[in-house]
């Protein structure tokens, strides 16, 4: 078996939404990946409150369980501790093992910050990172390493989480930026009701 080439969406997905998607499943056509796990983010240490871990699992899974390359990993939810995208690829490679080639997905706005990332400059030794385009953000790869991230263009989806809390506090739709399933968790769960809602990053 050659070595298996994996793509990684790290991300707060509070609610995923199809700029996620639509990100994943570009790079993954364009980079041949065998699978995209997503990751679902513990407590974001750059963050503010967000919601509880499992609700933010579980839209996660209702959103990529039809695609058969999409799989959802637990190893940023389960472990302790604030968390840091350094651990989630040390994670990777455990399972994925020494021959496996990861491909670490982002947006442009999370490359422009990344070298505030702990552990930057190693973490982006310990995959290949894919930048990809986003409404409303320059996608440059200037402050970079040479030769440690690709930029790739995607369908533009100007979709954000936040915008999604919001639309759901003010009691907006928002069908068709998030799959169905999510809009029916969002509901059963009553999630991003009221006010106390988290903060953008
Ligand atoms: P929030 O508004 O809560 O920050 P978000 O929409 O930015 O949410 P995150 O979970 O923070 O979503 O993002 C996870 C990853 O997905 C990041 O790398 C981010 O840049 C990328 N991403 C999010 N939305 C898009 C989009 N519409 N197009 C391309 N990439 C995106
Ligand atoms: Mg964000």
């Amino acid at each position: 078996m050659s070595a298996r080439r994996i793509g990684i969406m790290g991300g707060t997905f509070d609610p995923i939404h199809h700029g996620h998607l639509v990100a994943a499943s570009e790079v993954q056509a364009r980079f041949d990946l065998d699978e995209v796990v997503f990751v679902p983010t513990g407590q974001p240490y750059q963050k503010g409150r967000v919601s509880p871990a499992e609700d933010r699992y579980l839209m996660t899974v209702i959103a990529t369980a039809s695609n058969p390359r999409f799989h959802v990993s637990r190893v940023d939810i389960d472990r302790d501790g604030p968390t840091y995208t350094i651990d989630t690829l040390r994670d990777m490679r455990s399972v994925y093992g020494a021959d496996a080639s990861l491909f670490f997905i982002t947006g442009a706005d999370a490359l422009n910050r990344i070298l505030s990332w702990r552990d930057a400059l190693e973490m982006l030794a310990a995959a290949h990172f894919v930048g990809v385009t986003r409404p409303g953000f320059e996608l440059t790869d200037d402050h970079l390493p040479e030769d440690s991230v690709t930029l790739v263009e995607v369908p533009a989806m100007a979709i954000s989480s936040t915008a999604c809390r919001d639309r759901v506090a003010a009691g907006e739709p928002v069908w068709y930026l998030v799959p169905d399933g999510v809009v029916q968790y969002i509901n059963k769960r009553g999630l991003y009701r009221g006010s106390g809602n988290v903060t953008p990053v």
